[in-house]
Protein backbone atom coordinates (compact mmCIF):
# COMPACT_ATOMS: atom_id res chain seq x y z
CA UNK A 1 0.00 0.00 0.00
CA UNK A 2 2.21 2.35 0.89
CA UNK A 3 4.56 1.56 -1.89
CA UNK A 4 2.08 2.80 -4.25
CA UNK A 5 1.67 5.62 -2.39
CA UNK A 6 5.20 6.77 -2.65
CA UNK A 7 5.45 5.95 -6.10
CA UNK A 8 2.15 8.00 -7.13
CA UNK A 9 3.72 10.82 -5.04
CA UNK A 10 7.74 10.22 -6.11
CA UNK A 11 9.59 13.56 -8.13
CA UNK A 12 11.00 13.08 -11.46
CA UNK A 13 13.95 12.04 -9.27
CA UNK A 14 12.89 8.61 -8.36
CA UNK A 15 17.07 7.44 -6.56
CA UNK A 16 15.12 7.79 -3.21
CA UNK A 17 11.92 6.02 -3.68
CA UNK A 18 14.49 3.16 -5.60
CA UNK A 19 17.03 3.35 -2.53
CA UNK A 20 14.12 2.80 0.08
CA UNK A 21 12.16 0.46 -1.57
CA UNK A 22 15.04 -1.50 -2.84
CA UNK A 23 13.04 -1.40 -6.75
CA UNK A 24 15.46 -2.44 -9.38
CA UNK A 25 13.56 -0.34 -12.06
CA UNK A 26 14.93 2.60 -14.06
CA UNK A 27 14.12 6.21 -13.61
CA UNK A 28 11.63 6.47 -17.13
CA UNK A 29 10.06 2.70 -15.53
CA UNK A 30 9.56 4.68 -12.70
CA UNK A 31 8.03 7.64 -13.27
CA UNK A 32 5.76 5.44 -16.01
CA UNK A 33 4.12 3.96 -13.42
CA UNK A 34 3.48 6.61 -11.59
CA UNK A 35 1.33 8.17 -14.53
CA UNK A 36 -0.25 4.71 -15.34
CA UNK A 37 -1.25 5.12 -11.09
CA UNK A 38 -3.05 8.31 -11.18
CA UNK A 39 -4.50 7.28 -14.30
CA UNK A 40 -5.99 4.06 -12.70
CA UNK A 41 -7.47 6.64 -10.21
CA UNK A 42 -9.63 7.95 -12.80
CA UNK A 43 -12.46 5.21 -13.50
CA UNK A 44 -12.84 1.72 -12.49
CA UNK A 45 -12.46 0.65 -15.81
CA UNK A 46 -8.85 2.42 -16.30
CA UNK A 47 -8.09 0.80 -13.06
CA UNK A 48 -8.66 -2.94 -14.53
CA UNK A 49 -6.91 -2.00 -17.36
CA UNK A 50 -3.46 -0.80 -15.41
CA UNK A 51 -4.11 -3.69 -13.30
CA UNK A 52 -4.27 -6.22 -16.18
CA UNK A 53 -1.32 -4.22 -18.12
CA UNK A 54 0.71 -4.75 -14.46
CA UNK A 55 -0.31 -8.20 -14.18
CA UNK A 56 0.38 -9.72 -17.86
CA UNK A 57 3.96 -8.13 -17.67
CA UNK A 58 4.31 -9.62 -14.13
CA UNK A 59 3.56 -12.98 -15.16
CA UNK A 60 5.35 -12.88 -18.22
CA UNK A 61 8.47 -12.76 -16.20
CA UNK A 62 7.09 -16.03 -13.86
CA UNK A 63 5.69 -13.72 -11.27
CA UNK A 64 2.78 -15.65 -9.01
CA UNK A 65 0.34 -14.64 -6.84
CA UNK A 66 -0.27 -16.68 -3.62
CA UNK A 67 -2.24 -15.97 -0.41
CA UNK A 68 -0.89 -14.96 3.00
CA UNK A 69 -3.31 -15.27 6.11
CA UNK A 70 -5.99 -15.03 3.42
CA UNK A 71 -4.80 -12.14 1.63
CA UNK A 72 -3.65 -11.88 -2.19
CA UNK A 73 0.02 -11.06 -1.77
CA UNK A 74 2.84 -10.49 -4.37
CA UNK A 75 6.32 -10.94 -4.52
CA UNK A 76 7.79 -8.09 -3.29
CA UNK A 77 10.80 -7.66 -5.52
CA UNK A 78 8.13 -7.82 -8.20
CA UNK A 79 7.21 -4.10 -8.42
CA UNK A 80 4.50 -5.02 -11.20
CA UNK A 81 2.78 -7.46 -9.52
CA UNK A 82 2.82 -5.62 -6.33
CA UNK A 83 1.16 -2.06 -8.08
CA UNK A 84 -1.61 -5.00 -9.30
CA UNK A 85 -2.47 -6.36 -5.98
CA UNK A 86 -2.51 -3.27 -4.35
CA UNK A 87 -4.47 -1.66 -6.64
CA UNK A 88 -6.89 -4.45 -7.09
CA UNK A 89 -7.13 -4.56 -2.83
CA UNK A 90 -7.39 -0.75 -1.95
CA UNK A 91 -8.55 0.98 -5.15
CA UNK A 92 -11.51 2.14 -2.91
CA UNK A 93 -9.53 3.80 -0.10
CA UNK A 94 -6.68 5.50 -2.40
CA UNK A 95 -7.53 9.24 -3.96
CA UNK A 96 -5.97 12.06 -5.78
CA UNK A 97 -6.69 15.07 -3.65
CA UNK A 98 -9.70 17.53 -4.95
CA UNK A 99 -7.37 20.60 -3.53
CA UNK A 100 -6.22 21.48 -7.26
CA UNK A 101 -3.28 23.04 -6.24
CA UNK A 102 -2.27 19.64 -4.39
CA UNK A 103 -2.09 17.26 -6.77
CA UNK A 104 -1.19 14.44 -3.41
CA UNK A 105 -2.34 10.63 -3.55
CA UNK A 106 -3.54 9.72 -0.77
CA UNK A 107 -5.39 6.98 1.30
CA UNK A 108 -8.57 8.00 2.53
CA UNK A 109 -9.54 7.46 6.43
CA UNK A 110 -13.39 7.78 4.90
CA UNK A 111 -15.50 6.92 2.19
CA UNK A 112 -16.52 10.86 1.52
CA UNK A 113 -12.94 12.11 2.76
CA UNK A 114 -12.09 14.23 -0.78
CA UNK A 115 -8.61 15.86 0.41
CA UNK A 116 -5.10 14.65 1.51
CA UNK A 117 -4.41 15.97 5.54
CA UNK A 118 -2.50 18.84 4.91
CA UNK A 119 -2.99 21.77 6.19
CA UNK A 120 -3.51 23.81 3.27
CA UNK A 121 -5.89 21.52 1.86
CA UNK A 122 -7.71 21.56 4.98
CA UNK A 123 -7.96 25.21 4.75
CA UNK A 124 -8.77 24.52 1.17
CA UNK A 125 -11.74 22.10 1.78
CA UNK A 126 -13.38 24.29 4.72
CA UNK A 127 -13.27 27.63 2.75
CA UNK A 128 -14.92 25.32 0.02
CA UNK A 129 -17.55 24.33 2.14
CA UNK A 130 -18.22 27.71 3.41
CA UNK A 131 -18.32 28.77 0.00
CA UNK A 132 -21.08 25.81 -0.81
CA UNK A 133 -22.89 26.69 1.89
CA UNK A 134 -23.09 30.96 1.45
CA UNK A 135 -23.95 29.84 -1.99
CA UNK A 136 -26.33 27.73 -0.86
CA UNK A 137 -28.30 29.38 2.32
CA UNK A 138 -26.50 33.20 1.79
CA UNK A 139 -29.73 34.91 0.29
CA UNK A 140 -32.03 33.36 3.17
CA UNK A 141 -29.49 33.93 5.92
CA UNK A 142 -29.39 37.60 4.82
CA UNK A 143 -32.80 37.97 4.50
CA UNK A 144 -33.71 36.68 7.78
CA UNK A 145 -31.43 38.92 9.61
CA UNK A 146 -33.17 42.28 8.43
ZN1 LIG B 1 -3.97 17.80 -0.69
Amino acid sequence: MQLVLDLANVSDDTSYFRKHWLVDATNQTLTQRRAEIRRALESPEACAEAISRWWTCSFARGSFLYFVRGQLAANPGDLESALAVVMATFRDVISLCANPGCDVVFRRSRSTQRFCDKAACTHYAAREHKRKWWKKHGKKWRADRR
